[in-house]
């Protein structure tokens, strides 16, 4: 059952950034308004994330850290025929089955919270707590248990500049979502949760780029598109500033990456990339999602459409500038 648990566990964590964004992603399930992200050691010491969602019932603790791990995997090779069903229900068991985790939670509806401590995999204790309501969740020496996938860590500054990275889109992602990282005991990102992606940007890009933004936004039925594009001026020689987002997730798109390039580029120089911060609202009858282990990738139905969509509009955008 170990063996299995820390074989499934290095599809889902591959290092701090995975396990952060496992973490933050059920904190938003949660319906979280606020969270902090506190790393120490680039996370692989030390990773902290605490949330005011609706925390997890007592009963419900233990069941959360094990679900689908015997009724989906009976082997190593069942595990590879599952995988591209995607890991629901598995980013708890498989944090705990290479790290060691405590957890405090606390739901509305119940006076005290529950300490959880599981390390390895083994439970260690579960016990009662005062705690306000909402979970914070501790994950310590990652993959401690397994020094084979440790090694291919690299050091802890580039592995907490994977989790600043990411943090950073979530952050973008949700400017309704008031969102703190916290760097071995340095602020190191704030985000108001006001609504207002502007502001984000300011944050994480500073006053250049945010001085140079042209607001954009078309609404059709098959979607919802909003955000920023840069001038051609603030434009890269790669593609890290394209960023976009559909349903409040971070994504990659060759559709929707040749849509943007497309509708600059009779404004920009070649190998020339712009910055973007598009977020997108899509009926998810339009979507086919399809989740690897390792990437996500989504077909649009009507894809034309939405790149000629998105390629006028920022066309139109770019042409009436200045
Ligand atoms: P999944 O998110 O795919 O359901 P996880 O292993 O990530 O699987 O989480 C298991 C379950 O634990 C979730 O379905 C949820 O019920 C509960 N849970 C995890 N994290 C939180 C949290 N921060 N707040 C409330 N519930 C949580
Ligand atoms: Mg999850």
């Amino acid at each position: 059952q170990n063996t299995i648990n820390q074989i499934a566990a290095g599809e889902v964590v591959e290092r701090p950034a995975s396990v952060v964004k496992e973490l933050m992603e059920n904190a938003i399930d949660a319906g979280a308004t606020a969270i902090t992200a506190e790393i120490r050691e680039g996370g692989i010491g030390f990773i902290r994330i605490t949330d005011n969602g609706c925390g997890i019932k007592r009963e419900e603790l233990p069941l959360a850290f094990l679900r689908h791990s015997t009724s989906k995997i009976r082997s190593a090779e069942d595990l590879l025929t599952v995988s591209s069903l995607g890991f629901r229900g598995e980013a708890l068991s498989s944090i705990a089955a290479v790290s060691q985790v405590e957890l405090i939670t606390k739901t509305g509806d119940s006076l005290t919270g529950c300490r959880y401590q599981i390390e390895g995999g083994q439970e260690k204790s579960l016990e009662e707590v005062g705690a306000p309501d909402g979970t914070t969740f501790i994950s310590r020496n990652l993959f401690f248990n397994t020094p084979a996938r440790r090694k291919f860590l690299k050091t802890a500054a580039t592995e907490g500049a994977h989790v600043a990275d990411l943090v950073e889109k979530i952050a973008l992602s949700h400017p309704e979502i008031s969102i703190r990282l916290i760097v071995n005991n340095q602020n190191k990102l704030h985000t108001s949760g006001n609504h207002n992606l502007k502001d984000i940007i300011y944050t994480i890009y500073g006053r250049e780029i945010t001085a140079e933004l042209l607001p954009v936004s078309v609404e059709t039925e098959m979607f919802q598109v909003s955000g920023f594009i840069g001038k051609p001026s603030i434009a890269r020689g790669n593609r890290n500033f394209e960023n976009y987002f559909i349903n409040g997730r971070y994504i990659k798109s060759g559709l929707i990456a040749k849509a943007i390039e497309d509708g600059y580029k009779s404004y920009m120089m070649q190998h020339k990339y712009p910055f973007t911060m598009l977020h997108f609202t899509v009926e998810p009858e339009y979507i086919d999602v399809n989740v690897h282990p390792s990437k996500m990738e989504l077909r649009f139905k009507d894809g034309e459409f939405l790149y000629k969509t998105v390629c006028q509009m920022i066309q139109g955008a770019l042409s009436g500038r200045e």
